[in-house]
């Protein structure tokens, strides 16, 4: 047997496997005791109903992964992968669009898949837990709006790595990376004034006492406000959310109204001075480069089996092509994405307790600070006792209850 379809096979396995060890390891650490930290604001009904949340979306989560398991198997098995070339080969067209052809043609037949979950999370689950908000107007438009922006964004994106991977030579990979982080920059730059306005609207925040309280902080912390918005985050979801936007001059503070109708004046500016606390201690950055790090490490392995026709074998593939290498490459390189993903969660979690920390002693409202996570994991239905296993694999943020007591230690440090 071809030891690069080995390799894939038991790749897609151990995925498979690490995802229901996780899964079991997080519905045995559920405790059915609300933890003495939010007995002043979940009652036992309203935390057995977060409980049977998780159950849900566990059992949910697993139910895919053994769907996609054999599908992706058997597609593989099959020839999936050679029927979609020599289809989008008897187009006749040049080999980039042959290559954007393909590509988007498994991006749509992956779609399909995952469709009926996606469906089923937002209309039937959050429905029923109260979490949902989204009409079936906003799902199919949203849809339509990430499709066009897929063709707008990755297609020119994707054209110019096949291109340089086609004409340039054993330096392909240093001019594809140049070129996509030159390319997420700008993203970066319009995101906020171009992208996220097609999903959401914006309003600038009222003139009023929480405006006034963010100006004064903000003032405090010689910070530049380009402005305060709040976001119809509502449309979608009761979920809160608050976030900083944008480079330079065009940088923004969001809040979704949710967060602005949950939380009273001092919660949000706690709230505030934790991505306040990203921003000064450059993590925004620092994340933005460590995963322009990973593409360019991921570009450069790319270049050595771009053309392996032991790999194409395995695909049961009748022509080589840079754009099936491409796609290959993602299933080899999938061991070495999770490590960078694990290591990167941990870097994430880390700048969480830094930013905890600024918060707590740039603002003096460590308080608030607490009240507001205790409310957002509330209204999010968070799990308040994941598994370690589940931290350490998945969670950018800390479970909630350690941040509390990291929070409480930086009060008393402050106080010192
Ligand atoms: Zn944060």
């Amino acid at each position: 047997m071809n030891p690069y379809l080995v390799f894939i096979i038991a790749v897609l396995g151990t995925g498979y496997l690490l995802d229901l060890l996780l899964a079991l390891a997080g519905l045995r650490s559920l405790s059915p005791r609300v933890p003495d930290e939010f007995t002043d604001i979940l009652d036992e009904d309203a935390y057995r109903r977060t409980q049977e949340y998780i159950r849900a979306t566990t059992r949910l989560s697993l139910l895919q992964a053994t769907i996609i398991l054999p599908v992706t198997l058997t597609f593989i098995l099959a020839g999936g992968f050679n029927t979609v070339d020599l289809l989008v080969r008897s187009a006749g067209l040049g080999t980039i669009a042959t290559g954007l052809l393909f590509t988007g043609l498994l991006l749509l037949l992956n779609f399909l898949v995952q469709l009926p979950f996606s469906l089923y999370t937002t209309f039937v689950l959050e429905e029923r837990f109260g979490l949902n908000q989204t009409s079936v107007r906003t799902y199919v438009l949203d849809l339509l709006k990430g499709l066009l922006l897929a063709i707008l964004l990755g297609g020119p994106l994707l054209a110019a790595v096949l291109w340089f991977f086609d004409s340039a030579g054993s330096l392909a990979w240093l001019y594809s990376w140049f070129f996509l982080v030159v390319f997420t920059l700008f993203v970066q730059v319009i995101a906020p004034v171009f992208l996220l306005p097609l999903f959401n609207r914006f309003t600038p925040l009222d003139d009023g006492a929480l405006k006034q309280a963010i100006l004064a902080y903000a003032k405090q912390e010689n910070f530049p406000v380009q402005g305060i918005y709040t976001m119809d985050g509502s449309r979608r979801s009761k979920r809160l959310n608050a976030f900083f936007t944008g480079l330079g001059r065009w940088r923004r503070i969001v809040l979704y109204d949710t967060l602005v109708a949950a939380m009273d004046a001092p919660e949000t500016v706690a709230i505030l001075a934790h991505e306040m606390g990203h921003f000064k201690r450059h993590h925004i950055a620092k994340m933005m480069l460590v995963s322009m790090l990973q593409s360019g490490m991921l570009l450069y392995g790319l270049s050595f089996f771009l053309h392996n026709s032991g790999l194409f074998a395995a695909f049961s593939m009748e022509h080589v092509s840079t754009y099936a290498g491409l796609v290959f490459f993602f299933f080899l390189y999938a061991p070495v994405s999770l490590v960078l993903s694990l290591l990167s969660n941990m870097l994430s979690r880390r700048y969480e307790y830094e930013a905890d920390r600024f918060a707590v002693r740039s603002s003096g409202l460590a308080g608030p600070l607490i009240s507001a996570l205790k409310k957002l994991s509330r209204k999010n239905l968070a799990n308040l006792t994941p598994h370690p296993l589940q931290v350490l694999v998945h969670y950018s943020h800390p479970p909630v209850l350690e941040r509390i007591r990291a929070i409480r230690e930086y009060a008393l440090q402050a106080r010192d």
